[in-house]
């Protein structure tokens, strides 16, 4: 589990004020839900949670345990994933193999036709080397704003964000809320190390993806991702040309209303 001494129990409880969020507030009375296993927890939630709950799933190690949980405990959620169109083939082939293995659809959700045209036209194919700027166009079309529809009507969003990812994620909480889209954001595998994740993946034979055997760590599209050499944290080889925080702004604070 997540180191203790770098994460309290008040930094895994909650980032958000209880009393003005009812949906967060009955989960918090309800249960003790730091005890609880991840896969409990995504139950807890469930039965806590009118509407839709959204599990964004990107075929990362974390996402295929959540997937394997959510199936073996048949828990009522909306596995989407977002299909930059620049993934992997590997990840193709996983996304197949994972729907033949737990019997179910993964909802695709894809960038806006238009607007993805207009961004190649601009900046080229592979114009995301040439500036910070450039590159944020294209996760925002491929990325953000395909989230923002997966989003859209939902009571929860359920991701695979661990503390020890990064430093932008280390105070993300187990319990969250996105103000701009207004809904509650649960992570259950918040206080899991990746060792953690590693060996619940083995121990239920979840298939992962073939990289990682390679040395890709965290994967994501195929032109922004590299295998990490010995030393590098898990995030390193994402975007590995710009400085500052591997984000692609999925997971990074927002203004409300901003879009
Ligand atoms: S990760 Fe790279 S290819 Fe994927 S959406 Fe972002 S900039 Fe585009």
């Amino acid at each position: 589990m997540f180191d203790a001494k770098s994460t309290d129990t008040a930094d895994i409880a909650t980032v958000i004020e209880p009393s003005a969020r009812p949906d967060v507030q009955t989960l918090l009375r309800s249960a003790d839900i730091d005890a609880l296993s991840p896969a409990d927890r995504m139950v807890r939630l469930r039965s806590v949670t009118d509407g839709r709950i959204v599990f964004t799933h990107g075929f990362g190690i974390e996402g295929q345990l959540l997937l394997h949980w959510i199936a073996e405990r048949d828990i009522d959620v909306d596995v989407v994933t977002l299909d930059t169109g620049r993934l992997f083939p590997e990840t193709y082939t996983l996304w197949a193999e994972t729907e033949r293995r737990y019997g179910r659809r993964i909802r695709a959700i894809y960038p806006n036709n238009k607007t993805l045209e207009k961004l190649v036209a601009k900046q080229g194919i592979d114009g995301i080397y040439e500036s910070k700027g450039a590159r944020e166009a294209c996760c925002d079309v491929r990325k953000v704003k395909p989230l923002d529809r997966a989003l859209a009507g939902a009571s929860a969003w359920l991701t695979g964000v661990r503390a020890d990812q990064s430093s932008v994620r280390h105070d993300a909480g187990l319990l969250g809320f996105d103000d701009a889209r207004g809904l509650l954001k649960f992570n259950p595998l918040f206080d899991w190390t990746r060792a953690d994740v590693l060996a619940a993946v083995k121990a239920n034979n979840v298939p992962i993806n073939v990289l990682h055997a390679q040395g890709f760590a965290s994967i994501g599209c195929a032109p922004c991702t590299r295998a990490i050499a010995p030393g590098e944290t898990e995030r390193d080889g994402r975007w590995w040309w710009e400085n500052g925080h591997k984000e692609c702004g999925l997971h990074l604070p927002r203004t409300a209303g901003a879009r």
